[in-house]
């Protein structure tokens, strides 16, 4: 017997209407190319988006088109999220740190019909003429602000502004495509995630749970996590959903300008990867300053060091959610918010249980298997790859249909994991990062954690570098703080008294800077490239 319920397609366009009628005045606040700091609300927003989505109809951008935007985190950027996908076309975020090469093989392979650009980002769109096309060029500033240039340009605001606020949302399909992100594709070409509304809605229902980001009404969001990396992990759709004030940083993401916005707009909850809170967190200490609003920080995107995880909530009385995922899976896979008895734990055991990745929300299960694909038992000590599937993680991949990436049902997601009793699962390592030191594993990540805590290092990178005995041992490269006359006895010594011996580095290299990548994660196979025969001398 069917049950008597409606059926209301999950939308995009629906967070919009929502925040419209529920949130409308709300504020969004946007630090714009042009440098100023931009105010309106979700009922602005509302307008404009529709406004856009006339806009870009009249420009002939059909259902299921693509739409490219290489813009930073603002409003003008938000109105795109909306009205492209709430109209039906797929919005495709392109990340402007990738190679000009890269770019244009994801031009073509999405067919983006219209590409949306700030104007920090016009001698890219200039760099990509000879693939341009037919598409039309969308430059996201007023007339006044037009740029020079040889390509011929479409001003954002002129076309908002010409059409009248009548636009009406298709009802569509929930599960028709509505957005597209390419994963940075470290090896080979990148390939493409496509998000559908209805996996866009059910990912931000579950990342706004108490237990995943505790997202509501009274928060002020940071999303420092760019909007071209996996949709700002949801933000833009979670914040509509709960009515929460959205505070967009722009091109401004070094600690000065981060912690002066944090503060002038009362930012409760902030996101992004630890590279950026490095910056933050430096300058909190060099201006001897603290939080006066912030209270908790997503931190994703790679493993949380244990000494950032110590200064914001030591020093900062600043919760950190540490969180996991990927661009497969929206990318929300896991976030560690404790269990009733852990918070009654030691604050040590308490740190300790914060550097895991988390436990899963409802909608993603996960499991670890060995290489033989058997299923290995939760007990915090048996590390396998890492398993995943549910309702927002990707089944295939843009126009590679021939070629499915699912094994039995389950997304594999090449990292490699404990998942304790609880159910908290820790990322011991991606499977290309491992270091096999005589047949047996060591955590580059955990012993990059504890080289952080030492107060001579800024930063620490371990990778394997070849060993004639061993096969691979780790090697560690450490760029040392300003001033700090860190050496590599001393550091070794304070590691090994941290870790089992065998995982102790062999070496330690002091560097000037590490090479990070598009999306601000350490370039380690580069490094690895570049040291591999650090240790095969003597
Ligand atoms: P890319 O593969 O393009 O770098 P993603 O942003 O999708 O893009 O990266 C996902 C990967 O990032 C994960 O598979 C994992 O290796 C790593 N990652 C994400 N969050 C964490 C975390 N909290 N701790 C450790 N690794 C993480």
């Amino acid at each position: 017997m069917q049950g008597l319920m409606m059926q209301q397609p999950l939308l995009v366009s629906a967070l919009l209407e929502h925040a419209e009628r529920h949130h409308g005045e709300r504020e969004i606040v946007s630090r714009r190319v042009e440098g100023d700091l931009h105010r309106y609300s979700y009922r602005d927003l509302a307008r404009r988006s529709r406004q856009l989505a006339a806009a870009l109809q009249a420009l002939g951008v059909g259902q299921g088109e693509c739409v490219g935007t290489l813009a930073w985190n603002g409003h003008r950027h938000l109105e795109l999220y909306y009205a492209v996908s709430g109209s039906g076309a797929v919005l495709h975020t392109l990340n402007p740190r990738l190679h000009t090469d890269q770019l244009a093989y994801i031009l073509q392979h999405a067919d983006d019909r219209v590409l949306c650009f700030d104007l920090s980002f016009l001698a890219i769109v200039e760099a990509l003429a000879p693939v341009l096309g037919g598409r039309r060029l969308v430059a996201m500033c007023d007339r006044a602000s037009m740029p020079p240039s040889v390509l011929e340009l479409l001003c954002f605001e002129e076309l908002v502004d010409a059409q009248p606020d009548g636009f009406e949302w298709p009802r569509l399909d929930e599960h028709a495509a509505s957005s597209l992100c390419y994963t940075s594709g470290t090896t080979g070409h990148p390939k493409g995630v496509l998000y559908s509304h209805r996996s866009t809605v059910l990912h931000s229902l579950a990342a706004a749970l108490p237990d995943a980001l505790n997202l509501s009404a009274r928060d002020a969001l940071l999303p420092v996590v760019p909007m071209f990396h996996v949709n700002a992990w949801g933000l833009p759709y979670a914040a509509c959903m709960v009515g929460a004030k959205l505070v967009l940083p722009g091109p401004a993401l070094d600690g000065k300008s981060l912690y002066t916005l944090i503060e002038s707009e009362g930012v409760t909850l902030s996101a992004g990867v630890p590279t950026v809170w490095q910056g933050l967190l430096s300058h909190a200490r060099d201006i001897g300053a603290g939080f006066s609003a912030m209270r908790r920080t997503v931190i994703g995107g790679a493993a949380c060091p244990a000494a950032m995880l110590e200064a914001f909530e030591a020093t900062h009385g600043v919760q950190v959610l540490h969180a996991w995922g990927m661009t497969e899976l929206s990318p929300v896979g896991a976030v560690c918010s404790f269990k009733p008895r852990q918070y009654s734990l030691p604050t040590l055991e308490q740190r300790a249980l914060q550097l895991k990745q988390g436990r899963s929300p409802f909608g993603i299960d996960m499991k670890i298997v060995d290489a033989d694909g058997r299923e290995l038992p939760w007990n915090a000590k048996a590390a396998g790859e890492l398993m995943v599937r549910g309702h927002w993680v990707a089944n295939g991949y843009f126009r590679a249909e021939g070629s499915s990436p699912i094994v039995d049902g389950w997304f594999p997601t090449g990292d490699i994991a404990t998942i304790d009793a609880d159910g908290f699962m820790q990322i011991t390592d991606r499977s290309k990062d491992v270091i096999k030191s005589g047949g047996e594993w060591i955590s580059s990540i955990e012993i990059e954690s504890i080289a952080s805590l030492h107060p001579g290092v800024a930063s620490a990178v371990c990778i394997a570098a070849r060993h004639p005995k061993w096969d691979e041992r780790p090697l560690l490269l450490v760029v040392r703080k300003s001033g700090a006359e860190l050496g590599e006895g001393e550091l070794l010594d304070f590691i090994a008294s941290r870790v089992a011996r065998w995982w102790t580095p062999d070496a330690v290299r002091f560097v000037e800077s590490v090479p990070l990548g598009a999306t601000g994660k350490v370039l380690k196979a580069q490094l690895r490239e570049q040291y591999r025969d650090a240790l095969m001398q003597g």
